[in-house]
């Protein structure tokens, strides 16, 4: 990674005699503070000397991006990206170093030499980039502008928008005309067949020339996280016009699908808060802002997706989803109930009461309340719930009732069925399920059992027959865990993790080794469904363990290993010690059995036997045991 920039640079300086471009590389890095500078994409928290976080470059759920105030530095033990402050501009804005330099300098108030950032080697990206803020500043103009843009603001005005608001968003207008943006004197720089691929022309069907996609509309910058105007939303200025908004097609700069409108302003309160709501329109997201609740965004004309999930579990914990009361139709809910399963993060959902608007709110009863809204909101399970139980007031046939049950298990069945669902979460989940339905843990299994499919041979063991070969009786022992404990714990969360090691592992661990009654009882179970079943899936997994103890175990043991950064070693050092222990016991064994010999006059063979087991053993300490 470093070394890419680094060439960049050389090359840079060996091409030019003028040698202040690298004084000016070392003056934005001086001036940038990495710390700072992560923060805006990321929430870090203070770990020692360094600060983590969840790493902005892969999914994870226990954070392993560290930052180094002190080097100046960053680095994912997970995808192992590192670097600089550079580096990390570079791969939060997908750009080449020349750009990732422009951005810090100008975050750091540096003019940067002209040799370094020459028209040419600015790539297209950021063409497109400075397109949409030239576009901007057209249609803040047209608005502003004493007659084009009267009717518009007092649109605006009788709303309820705010001078400050429409500022901070930077609403603008595009009066009605097919070239009222192409033609402007300030999009002079702007070849139309560059504004086509900004998505803000259209090529005519004739062939010959362009025009402007937005027309007569009240126009919305879309930013992204850094501010910077990544595509637009229009809301039409005429009822007769289709449809009520428009937005920028997909782009190099833009993709609905995991954009969210307002995140730049949201951002703060996001990471202070640890919660975002997410609204149905970009109206709903400035009358939030302007009434103080700038945690608020909204998804852009579709459905939240995975990807939006990606972007804002960065800054938040919580996620609540704020339809209006009659928007929360199944499907969306469905929906928010799968991810709510799959992904590590809460979602919750609430319903705009009395049929308003979230403005409409606002504007009636306050920021508190609003507030006391998101904060009151109902996790999406728990909100499934309630909407199909509330269906059922005036139909409490038996049948229906089953039917309501039904319909509740279904988005959790199919997440489970997408293999995807968060293992830390499944025990959770099912304690919710338990409470809701009154089923006990008993059925839920078997109604889960029913989705999965059969055993690929034979019939499983019972834990009791697999247990009955195994020496030694386990015990449970009190007290804070000791090595074998820790060896014990390691290796059952590495393989609930990590099923495909299973296969080695088994070679040199056996069930007999594991001394704690609660973990062999595990390890007999895992081993059981590897058997039998083929690598598990830790929540269906889950969903064979009858006893609750197990199943709290099982995700407690894999949650720690899911810490461990080294596992191939661990692995290895928690097994070594397991053969060493046994070793152990069985020469004690050896040894009491010796002791008892002399009493037990003609068994010389057995005695000389044992003694040459000893032998054998001391020789041979680590042979593979059968
Ligand atoms: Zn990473």
């Amino acid at each position: 990674m470093s070394s890419n920039w680094i060439e960049v640079c050389l090359a840079e300086s060996s091409r030019s005699s003028e040698p202040s471009f690298g004084d000016a590389r070392s003056r934005v890095l001086q001036a940038t503070d990495i710390v700072q500078l992560i923060s805006q994409t990321v929430a870090l928290k203070r770990a020692g000397r360094n600060y983590i976080g969840l790493c902005p470059f892969h999914q994870e759920k226990t954070p392993s991006f560290n930052v180094n105030p002190s080097k100046q530095y960053f680095r994912c033990f997970g995808c192992k990206a590192s670097g600089t402050a550079f580096d990390f501009v570079m791969l939060r804005d997908r750009v080449e170093f020349i750009d990732a330099m422009k951005t810090l300098a100008a975050a750091a108030n540096i003019e940067l030499p002209r040799h370094g950032v020459s028209k040419e080697k600015t790539g297209e990206k950021q063409l497109l980039l400075e397109a949409h803020s030239a576009a901007a500043s057209v249609f803040e103009k047209y608005l502003a502008d004493p007659q084009i843009g009267a009717a518009a603001r007092e649109y605006l005005e009788k709303r309820g928008f705010e001078a400050s608001a429409i500022q901070a968003f930077q609403i603008g207008l595009v009066p009605d005309g097919w070239d009222n943006l192409i033609r402007h004197p300030l999009m002079k720089k702007y070849p139309p067949a560059l504004l086509a691929t900004a998505g803000l022309a259209k090529t005519r069907d004739t062939g010959d020339g362009h025009y402007d996609v937005f027309r007569n509309r009240l126009i919305f910058p879309i930013r992204d996280e850094n501010a910077r105007i990544i595509a637009f939303g229009g809301r039409k200025m005429r009822e007769e016009d289709n449809p009520k908004y428009l937005n920028s097609p997909e782009t190099p700069l833009f993709s609905k699908s995991r954009c969210v409108f307002g995140l730049d302003l949201a951002r703060k309160r996001i990471v202070e808060t640890r919660t975002v709501a997410i609204v149905e329109g970009y109206t709903d997201v400035v009358m939030a802002h302007q009434y103080g609740c700038t945690n608020v965004v909204a998804t852009l004309g579709t459905a939240m997706k995975e990807q939006h999930l990606t972007v804002l579990r960065r800054f938040a914990d919580r996620i609540v989803l704020l339809f209006d009361a009659d928007a929360a139709g199944d499907s969306a809910v469905d929906r928010a109930v799968e991810l709510f399963l799959i992904h590590p993060v809460e979602i919750a959902i609430a319903t705009m009461p009395d049929g308003l608007d979230p403005d409409e709110f606002l504007m009636k009863f306050g920021a508190d309340a609003f507030d006391a809204l998101l904060a009151n909101a109902a996790d999406a399970l728990t909100y499934k719930w309630k909407q199909v139980m509330s269906r059922l007031k005036d139909n409490e046939g038996l049948t229906a009732r089953q039917e309501a049950v039904e319909n509740y298990f279904a988005p959790i069945a199919a997440a489970t069925k997408s293999g995807k669902v968060d293992s830390i979460r499944w025990g959770a989940i099912r304690l919710r399920m338990e409470k809701h339905t009154g089923l006990t843990a008993n059925e839920i299994n078997q109604r889960f059992r029913k989705e999965q499919t059969k055993p690929k041979f034979g019939q499983p063991r019972t834990p009791a027959e697999v247990a009955a070969d195994e020496p030694s009786q386990p015990v449970r022992r009190k007290g804070p865990p000791n090595a074998q404990d820790r060896a014990e714990q390691w290796i059952l969360g590495i393989l609930l993790n990590e099923p495909n090691r299973w296969q080695k592992v088994q070679q040199d661990v056996r069930l007999g080794d594991f001394q704690d009654a609660d973990r062999r009882e595990l390890a007999v179970r895992l081993w059981d469904h590897q058997r039998h079943e083929g690598e598990t899936v830790l929540n269906e997994f889950l969903g064979f363990l009858e006893r609750p103890e197990l199943v709290e175990l099982a995700i407690d043991l894999s949650q720690q290993a899911e810490q461990l950064t080294e596992i191939e070693q661990t692995l290895k050092d928690a097994t070594e010690h397991l053969k060493r222990a046994q070793n152990k016991l069985e020469e004690r064994q050896l040894v009491a059995d010796l002791r008892r010999s002399p009493d037990q006059p003609g068994e010389k063979v057995d005695e000389v036997d044992l003694l040459r087991q000893l032998q054998e053993r001391a020789r041979k300490p680590d042979l593979k045991r059968v």
